[in-house]
């Protein structure tokens, strides 16, 4: 039988991060100051954020071309099809390999680096333990994301990608924790994705550390304060519902770290893009509903849920306590192909 829900608990904070606006006004802007020319189409590497709904919106809305390659810019614009298609091209919140950069500078493409500045700091740090000689332990959930893929390609030669201790599914590619070799146990450093589960990834500095005894964790650990602040949001609320809703796209980390702690506390989580997915059977016996949602996903999608449930019981206690976060972060100018990259 359908119960009716009593409680709605909103996580808070939840949805977009400092990153993420600065990168979605940064193609919107871009965009817009190109719609009045005749190039007036933006390329985008790689899914700006990694949130359907914001891909959508931007390509329908603001006639942004999302590539995974430099060399797709150069083929659209060579298509009748790609005319309008301008030399500009905006790297994505995960940040990009330095390789990238150079592809872009040597097809003559003015960049808009939209790279969040956390994950640049990481870059950095990266390229400073490189030169100093150290061997990078680099935990990431992929070989394939696109931060790990950025961060690794600063010091190839200098990085091994480490998967998070006790993953059973984890991509193949990832090095064992266990198992990790460097060439010098006395000069390892350990770097992270930024979005990771905070216990996980501290679970697994805590065995590289027995490992490697002199293993130097950066001051300020990794994980971004998006990443904590919304996991904490989450445990907040796990012990008060019946089931958890998750709202993010399945590519998204930081919403896939969510659900999986949204799992481990309810035992009942599903990950949904909208409020289309959710299905009648989840709600037998549900008398309690958490919602979270990822640092990419916009905050319509939430309230649009909210109104669902208000909307079947108009009598729905909703409850939304906790912070929101105040942080904001600058938008990048446009670098001319050529231009010196940005000292940090
Ligand atoms: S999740 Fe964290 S690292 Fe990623 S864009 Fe947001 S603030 Fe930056």
């Amino acid at each position: 039988m359908v119960a009716v829900v009593e409680k709605l608990y909103l996580a808070k904070p939840r949805g977009f991060c400092a990153g993420v606006v600065m990168a979605i006004q940064a193609v919107e802007r871009i965009a817009e100051q190109l719609r009045s020319s005749e190039q007036s189409e933006v390329a985008v590497f790689h899914p700006i954020v990694h949130n359907d709904t914001v891909v959508k919106r931007l390509e329908r809305g603001h006639g942004v071309r999302f590539v995974e390659t430099i060399d797709e810019v150069a083929t659209l614009r060579g298509q009748a099809r790609g005319d309008r298609l301008s030399d500009t091209v905006v790297f994505s919140a995960h940040g990009v390999s330095p390789s990238v950069r150079e592809q872009a500078d040597a097809a003559g493409l003015t960049t808009l680096d939209a790279t969040c500045p956390l994950v640049t700091k990481v870059h950095s740090e990266a390229k400073k333990y490189a030169a100093r000689g150290y061997h990078i332990l680099l935990i990431g959930d992929s070989t394939q994301h696109q931060e790990v893929i950025g961060t690794y390609g600063e010091a190839p030669d200098h990085t091994t990608i480490v998967a998070v201790i006790d993953n059973p599914n984890h991509d193949p590619g990832l090095v064992d924790a266990n198992d990790v070799t460097v060439p010098d146990p006395d000069k390892v450093v350990v770097l992270t994705q930024t979005t990771l589960s905070v216990d996980d990834t501290m679970r697994t500095i805590h065995v590289i550390k027995k490992r490697f005894p002199k293993l130097v964790v950066p001051s300020r650990d990794d994980l971004c304060y998006a990443t904590k602040n919304r996991q904490d949001a989450v445990r907040e609320i796990g012990s008060k519902v019946d089931l958890f809703l998750v709202v993010t796209s399945n590519y998204s980390s930081n919403g896939m770290r969510l659900l999986e702690l949204a799992t481990k506390l309810t035992g009942n989580a599903r990950r949904i893009e909208n409020v289309g997915d959710i299905e009648p059977g989840w709600l037998e016996g549900v008398r309690s509903i958490g919602v979270t949602s990822a640092a990419s996903t916009p905050d319509d999608l939430v309230q649009e849920i909210s109104r669902f449930f208000q909307k079947i019981n108009p009598r729905i206690e909703i409850i939304e306590d906790g912070e929101w976060e105040n942080i904001t972060f600058r938008q990048p100018k446009p670098m001319p192909p050529g231009a010196p990259l940005r000292v940090e």
